[in-house]
């Protein structure tokens, strides 16, 4: 049975700990890799470059969309987001799991092109909570945390597009969700279409003695 690799995307409000969480998961099992989105949106103190994101002027992303370089691309908070086709194919090829820590926009232009990528949104244990986190993280202005918090409410709208939620109460036990959510949806039957198929082949060889 060869393993072939799922699109992951996890999308979750502003704050939730997206980030720690994809951090520990791909960080504990190399059978993932994580996927480095390009953004207009300025560096926080404290990215890296390359690492964090490539940071790119709008004319060098808009040139890119043109090129076809991203598997999908979205708008958020003013501020262009886009996921580069190359490195998703090429890991994909090698039988890893991409994961793709993406907003709504995106992760349903992903759903729509690669019906068997898995959406997972993380929420955190209340509205409330996730109030203090950001206001806490203390890296956006108060401005950019309304608009944040605006737009939480928008993406709740989405949630039910998701094929499952995360809720990130503590960050380990959220990476083991995560880790045996993705571990289960690759023994769905719509995963393993061609081990299925070769099965009922050699079934059928074997039943008429061949
Ligand atoms: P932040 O500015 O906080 O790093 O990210 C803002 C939002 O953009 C987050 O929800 C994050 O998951 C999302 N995001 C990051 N990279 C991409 C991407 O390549 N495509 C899309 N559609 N969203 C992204």
């Amino acid at each position: 049975m060869v393993r072939e690799g799922i699109l992951v995307v996890i999308s979750g409000f502003a704050g939730t700990g997206k980030g720690t969480v994809v951090k520990k998961l791909v960080e504990s099992y190399d059978n993932y890799a994580l996927s480095v989105s390009m953004t207009t949106r300025n560096p926080r103190p404290g990215e890296v470059e390359g690492k964090s994101y490539f940071f790119v002027d709008k004319e060098t992303f808009e040139k890119k969309i043109q090129e076809d370089g991203f598997i999908e691309h979205a708008c958020y908070c003013e501020n262009y987001y886009g996921t580069p086709r190359a490195y998703v194919e090429q890991q994909m090829q090698e039988g890893k799991d991409v994961i793709l820590e993406i907003e709504i926009q995106g992760a349903l232009q992903i759903k729509k092109m690669f019906p068997n990528a898995l959406l997972l949104f993380m929420m955190a244990p209340s509205a409330k909570v996730l109030h203090e986190r950001l206001v806490g993280r203390g890296t956006e202005t108060p401005e950019v945390v309304a608009k944040r918090m605006k737009r939480a409410s928008e993406e709740a709208a989405g949630i039910e597009n998701y094929d499952f939620i995360l809720i990130n109460d503590e960050v380990d036990k959220c990476v083991q969700q995560a880790r045996n959510v993705i571990e289960s949806a690759h023994l769905t039957p719509g995963r393993n279409i061609k081990f299925i198929e070769k099965t009922r082949e050699d079934l059928q060889g074997i039943s008429k003695g061949e």
